[in-house]
């Protein structure tokens, strides 16, 4: 990007209030980190970071005051302060200067200058700063060659990188998300320092863990991400349950496939269809019991039996470790997990009523979920199946369609109640009511009757008459 177009991009309101407070109050002044690279980059950011010689949070006051008194929030103890401006978030920051000591976690931070608070910023791509006072309006700050990483698709980090990761060992975390984001390369040297450092991940707590996690996931195409987490090592640590499914074992000249790609490419599939995370997080978790429900039958060949069953009561365990919600995402994950090969053995057969009824009153409102990730589930390199896979799937959804709006099943409510039962045929609870129940919705999904009071009405007093119970009469 040309000088003239960077100018012309910081030329809006907000740039032109921080230009004009800084060029008053004589302060040096810079927008630093993801929003330059972003701009260079061509990819347009709302989050502005401004760092300043001197004190951030009354830069922050007065560039507020300027365009209109905005409210700005004020972090005393971190020495920032930030206000939104339409659909911007600016942070101001005053320069610092960091050093870490060897036995301790927590930085000493100083006043510094520009040069000293980007040497503390983690690769040379997210250092870069553009300045913001007049006379060097525009002028990039580049200390450590970004602009050139940028233009090559590197990732590499300012100082030394078995430095710089185990200062925070976040930013291998950020290594990887970055170079899956930006489809970038890790330069040689970092990528040996996150190896190196690897270990030290146990360090940072797990909601920044799992902060990074969520971004990744979230990406365009996250196998990149769960891959570079693979080979570096870290995914072993954080989460070594995926780690568990790769590889492949042959016995009698027969092999399985490596679940760890089969999961990842279930994830890129599912990624343009859905930017739900937990439904993304599902599709890392669908097969996760194949490693411990694994066995090699001499008839059968390899089998996973009941993996989505062991899977399912994984999923809790997991939430727990990672410090995922404990509720009722956890509960939709772990449906998922549960019900993900239903809706393909349903469409390996002919695709009959009741199998779509019960789907239906399994899944309830996450059918569609369900649907959406049991159709990235298909895989296969035998691309007649998968053809024959996705059109008996059409089949599913059209006669998901046709039975809900007949029979109404996704929030299955029992037409007729226990108290229905008790008062037509005067009794207390007792197993009959339960029996009753039973019966009728087994008919509602039979197909046998429709999800419908009357008829369900109907059946109970039939079931009742079988059982002896008689009908009490009301008086007028
Ligand atoms: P994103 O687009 O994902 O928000 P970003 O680079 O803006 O990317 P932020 O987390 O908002 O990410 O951080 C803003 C800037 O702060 C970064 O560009 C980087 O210069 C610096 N930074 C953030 N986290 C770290 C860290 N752990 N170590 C060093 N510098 C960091």
């Amino acid at each position: 990007m040309t000088e003239n177009k960077i100018r012309e991009k910081l030329g809006g309101t907000v740039f032109n209030a921080i230009r004009h407070v800084a060029d008053v109050n004589h302060t040096e002044t810079y927008v630093i980190g993801g929003y330059v690279r972003d701009l260079l980059l061509g990819m347009p950011s709302k989050d502005i970071d401004i760092v300043v010689r001197g004190s951030g949070i009354e830069m922050a006051e007065k560039v507020a005051d300027k365009l209109g008194g905005l409210k700005v929030a004020v972090f005393k103890n971190f020495g920032t302060a930030m206000f939104k401006y339409r659909d911007l978030e600016i942070e101001f920051v005053g320069a610092r200067k960091e050093s870490y000591q060897r036995d301790s976690r927590k930085p000493i931070v100083e006043d510094g200058t520009i040069y000293d608070d980007q040497n503390r910023r983690d690769f040379t791509i997210n250092a870069l700063a553009l300045s913001l006072n007049k006379d060097t309006f525009g002028n990039l700050a580049d200390p450590f060659g970004g602009e050139e990483d940028l233009r090559k698709g590197i990732i590499r980090t300012p100082l030394n990188p078995d430095l710089t990761f185990s200062d925070d060992p976040l930013r291998m975390l950020r290594a990887i998300r970055f170079a899956a984001r930006f489809k970038f390369n890790i330069e040689e040297h970092t990528f040996q320092g996150i190896k190196n450092n690897k270990d030290r991940i146990h360090i940072v707590s797990r909601e920044r863990v799992v902060d990074e996690l969520n971004k990744m996931i979230m990406g365009e195409v996250p196998s990149v991400a769960f891959k570079l987490l693979e080979i570096t090592g870290l995914l072993q640590i954080i989460l070594p349950e995926l780690q568990a499914m790769k590889g492949v074992e042959e016995v009698n000249g027969q092999k399985h496939k490596d679940n760890f790609y089969h999961t990842l490419k279930v994830l890129d599939r599912i990624a343009p269809n859905t930017n739900d995370v937990w439904l993304r997080w599902a599709a890392v978790f669908h097969d996760i019991a194949k490693p411990v429900t694994k066995r090699f039958d001499q008839k059968l060949g390899w089998t996973f039996h009941a993996h989505n069953h062991v899977g399912q009561k994984m999923v809790p365990k997991i939430f727990k470790r990672m410090k995922f919600p404990m509720n009722d995402k956890m509960k939709f994950v772990q449906k998922m997990v549960h019900l993900h090969m239903r809706p393909i053995v349903l469409s390996e057969d002919e695709v009959t009523d009741s199998a779509v009824r019960r789907l239906l009153f399994d899944a309830g409102d996450d059918i569609d979920a369900l649907m959406t990730l049991c159709e990235a589930d298909i895989t296969s390199k035998n691309e007649a199946k998968v053809r024959r896979y996705l059109k008996n799937f059409k089949v599913v959804r059209r006669k998901l369609k046709e039975i809900e709006e007949k029979d109404r099943l996704r929030n299955f409510q029992p037409p007729i109640s226990g108290d229905d039962i008790m008062k037509t045929f005067g009794i207390g609870p007792c197993r009959q009511i339960g029996d009753i129940k039973a019966a009728i919705k087994e008919s509602i999904l039979e197909g046998e009757i429709e999800n419908d009071r009357e008829q369900a009405f109907r059946l109970m007093m039939k079931l009742g008459k079988e059982m002896g119970l008689e009908e009490q009469k009301h008086d007028k």
